[in-house]
């Protein structure tokens, strides 16, 4: 029964799984506010609060918001309820990982759609050289230390008010996720001081910028995004794994192929166990694509719940018998 259910899970169509779990989170996330759903403000992925129907909210405005406490206020019971909040931010991580990136965030979904709409109109699509993705790739980590280090110097008095939120005023996601319940409002400069006229021209700019780039380069922001850089520092207390067996693989290169994120290791590392890399966002689309048994699986308390197999492959690409092992 269990050999059943594995090969019925290993030879499914993940494409289907994927577009229908993403479709089916993106409407409840984004809309769900119009039938009064809500699942609290706690979520490592971008579900903006801007958007003012969306059941759930991206964590990272409250964490600027309480961060940015006078430190007193920090270290008090007043904290009570924002380290339940963290607790449940971090908890998340702990669940999914960055599969909530793979299949659940808004944003990660709108950057397939628009891929899909390129592919459609038959645009070829650009890639990185590896010295660029490795140099832009660091990128998501200045902007981590924005959130957490420009609150930090608000509580402390070394920054003013002004200073309020400063990711989120730059963030794209904050301009874009309110278009989709017809509101449009957060396309503008704020002219009510320098810092916060700086900072919402960049928030426009990289908003306009999120629909070009995703237009021409696959998953454009999340090689930005600083939330993938918290899952990634969280990775390791995850009850997922994701695991290469090196002696498995023939370097065939089918998994680099079909990785948007242009994760290289995935084809040429065959020491690590762990492959999880940092801009990973686990859509697993590589052990769909991997022709060899158990040379990539996707681990839940470490069973394996999705595995690479001959047959699998061999379904998936619509042909009769396994590739042969050379
Ligand atoms: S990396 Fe992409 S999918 Fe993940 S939270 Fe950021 S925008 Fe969303
Ligand atoms: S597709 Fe599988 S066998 Fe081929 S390089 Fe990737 S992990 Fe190795
Ligand atoms: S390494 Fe695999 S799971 Fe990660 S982004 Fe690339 S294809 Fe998706």
């Amino acid at each position: 029964m269990i050999e059943r259910l594995k090969r019925f899970i290993n030879n499914g169509d993940l494409r289907k799984v994927r577009f229908y779990t993403q479709l089916i989170t993106f409407l409840l996330f984004v809309y769900g506010g119009y039938f009064a759903i809500s699942f609290g403000s706690s979520f490592p992925i971008f579900v903006c609060p801007f958007n003012s129907e969306s059941a759930a909210t991206c964590y990272l405005i409250s964490l600027q918001h309480q961060l940015a406490r006078p430190t007193e206020v920090i270290f008090s019971m007043a904290s009570l309820g924002v380290l339940i909040g963290l607790v449940t931010f971090i908890a998340w991580f702990a669940v999914l990982n960055k599969a909530w990136c793979g299949y659940m965030c808004p944003f990660g979904t709108l950057q397939d759609w628009i891929t899909a709409l390129r592919k459609r109109m038959g645009i070829r699509f650009s890639t990185y050289t590896q010295n660029e993705f490795e140099n832009l790739s660091k990128i998501k980590y200045i902007f981590l230390a924005i959130i957490l280090l420009v609150p930090l110097f608000m509580g402390l008095g070394m920054l003013d008010r002004e200073w309020f939120h400063a990711f989120c005023q730059m963030c794209p996601a904050r301009i874009i996720s309110p278009m989709f319940v017809g509101d449009f409002s957060q396309w503008m400069i704020d002219f009510s001081s320098v810092t916060i006229m700086i900072l919402t021209s960049i928030g426009v700019a990289f908003a306009g910028l999120f629909f070009i780039g995703s237009f021409v380069k696959k998953r454009f922001f999340c090689f930005f995004c600083p939330m993938s850089a918290l899952h990634y520092i969280f990775a390791k207390f995850s009850i997922i794994r994701f695991t290469k067996e090196g002696d498995k693989c023939t370097r065939c290169g089918d998994c680099y192929a079909v990785c948007d994120m242009q994760i290289k290791d995935i084809a040429d590392d065959v020491i690590s166990k762990d492959i999880l890399r940092d801009d990973c966002i686990l859509c697993l689309k590589c052990v769909a694509a991997c022709p060899e048994d158990d040379a990539l699986h996707f681990d839940i308390f470490n069973v394996k719940a999705f595995s690479s197999t001959k047959e699998g492959f061999a379904k998936r690409m619509g042909i009769e018998k396994p590739r042969d092992k050379k």
